[in-house]
């Protein structure tokens, strides 16, 4: 039952159908059409035929007052020929409505009165075509050529049982043409069906052959422009996601690694405390306190991770709400200036104006924090770092100034990616997990706003975010 379903939507059954509809009715149409001019024209032609002879007959007859004597051999000899070669029957009317001579010879002296009969004594020859007992009658009238009155009406019946004969044999032909036809249509349609849905078959199999694992590459079908665009939707769609699955491979294999590290010191400096005996109590403590300092960093690498986890999900776990930028950023500072204070940096808020935006005050200012942090810390003694917030009537900006060490050229492209931190060894002397940028591009992409960055080596780092003041909802980033 689903199969059936299944190929009667199929477009191969459609295509099949509408080759075989459009084959087959046209030639349903000429047949009848045809058997019906040629019905018509043949009945025409009799009448005609018929009507001329009646009327030369019905002069005669009235020129010889046949109506009267009955007496005439050649108007009776006529009337039996015309008979016999029409295969049909005269019947004479006189003005009393009553038959006077019937070659059938059957209702001679009965009256006969009829439509025809009496339009006929108007004057009029009347035609009529019975198709279903097969006869045409012609009624003509018999005019007195002297007087111009009608002395009596000639009926002609005659059968059209050869025009019939002649129907049968052609509407059996046409029936045979026909079936022939649909043969011959049907298999053209199904030829043809399965023709040009081959490539949609085609492309559906190597979609199937990827996906179940036979081919890596996805080659695609480009016999149409449908199937090429489906092809190449299609191959950039897998292509994204080998990225996808590869940056996610990356990831995982770069949280390992940073995991493990951590784990590695504390396991290296418990294996020394019990590799030896008598150890002091200060050795003890100092260790102790070296292993206490990698489970923080442990710790804030798992959070770190979370965040950035949050971050990556979809918007329906955005919170967003009118909010105050300025006073978040006062508090922001609040929060900072302690640890600027003790790495003996100048910290300073400037706000051109009251900024009020559609925001995620959570998100945002756990992104706005990496990047002023991260100004503190890669900083120099004595360092300052400014921090700006500004607006205009679409987006609202925030930079984030220092004069600290800054990036070399080459790192800034990659420092937003995750775990990278630019100089390893440099990077050391400094806390860090290379998650902190990670994360706030992640927030201010969800805000869908923008963050540049703009460093010169030994003189200093800005970070520019740009924020709309209204949030949207679109999909697209
Ligand atoms: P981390 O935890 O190492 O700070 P981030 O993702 O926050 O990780 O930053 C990535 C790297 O970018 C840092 O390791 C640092 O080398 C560099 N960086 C970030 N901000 C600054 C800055 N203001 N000045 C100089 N270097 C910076």
């Amino acid at each position: 039952m689903k199969k059936l379903l299944f190929f009667l939507k199929s477009l191969r059954f459609r295509i099949f159908l509408m080759i075989l509809i459009f084959g087959i009715a046209p030639g349903f149409v000429l047949r009848a059409g045809l058997l019906y001019a040629y019905e018509n024209r043949a009945v025409e032609v009799d009448e005609y035929e018929i009507s001329t002879q009646a009327k030369l007959l019905a002069t005669q007859i009235a020129a010889n007052d046949y109506l009267d004597t009955l007496y005439s051999e050649s108007i009776t000899a006529q009337m039996d020929q015309m008979s016999t070669i029409y295969d049909g029957r005269i019947i004479l009317i006189d003005n009393t409505f009553r038959i006077v001579a019937d070659t059938y010879q059957m209702d001679e002296g009965k009256l006969i009165v009829t439509e025809d009969v009496i339009s006929a004594y108007q004057g009029e020859t009347m035609l009529t075509y019975d198709s279903k007992y097969h006869y045409i009658e012609v009624t003509v009238p018999i005019v007195n050529a002297d007087s111009s009155d009608t002395i009596g009406v000639m009926l002609i019946s005659v059968s059209t049982d050869s025009i019939e004969l002649n129907l049968q044999y052609l509407r059996q032909w046409a029936l045979l043409i026909e079936l022939f036809l649909v043969v011959v249509i049907i298999v053209i349609a199904i030829a043809v069906s399965t023709h040009m849905t081959k490539p949609f078959t085609r492309l559906a199999r190597s979609m199937s052959d990827v996906q179940n694992g036979y081919e890596n590459d996805f080659e695609g079908v480009r016999t149409y422009s449908e199937t090429e665009q489906i092809s190449s939707a299609c191959g950039e769609m897998l292509q994204r996601l080998k990225i996808l699955d590869e940056t996610r491979q990356d990831f995982v294999s770069n949280v390992s690694h940073e995991l493990k590290t951590p784990l590695t010191s504390m396991k290296v400096l418990a294996d020394s405390l019990i590799g030896q005996e008598d150890v002091p109590v200060e050795f003890y403590r100092e260790f102790m306190t070296d292993i206490g300092a990698e489970i923080d960093r442990e710790n804030q690498i798992i959070n770190d991770l979370l965040s950035l986890v949050k971050m990556d999900k979809t918007s329906a776990n955005v919170n967003i709400a009118s909010t105050d930028i300025n006073a978040m950023m006062e508090l922001l500072m609040k929060r900072l200036r302690p640890i600027a204070r003790k790495k003996n940096v100048d910290l300073v808020l400037e706000s051109y104006r009251p900024v009020t935006a559609e925001v995620d005050e959570v998100k945002l200012t756990l992104a706005l924090s990496n990047l002023i942090e991260n100004a503190i810390k890669y900083n120099r003694p004595e360092g300052w770092v400014h921090v700006s917030l500004n607006a205009d009537h679409q987006d609202f900006f925030v930079t984030v100034e220092d004069n600290g060490i800054g990036i070399p050229e080459d790192a800034q492209d990659q420092i937003f990616e995750r775990f990278y931190r630019v100089d390893k060894s440099h990077s050391n002397e400094i806390d860090g997990t290379g998650l902190g940028l990670a994360i706030a591009r992640s927030a201010v992409i969800l805000h869908r706003g923008a963050i540049r960055v703009y460093s010169v080596p030994d003189e200093g780092t800005t970070f520019t975010v740009r924020i709309p003041l209204k949030y949207s909802e679109r999909t697209k980033l």
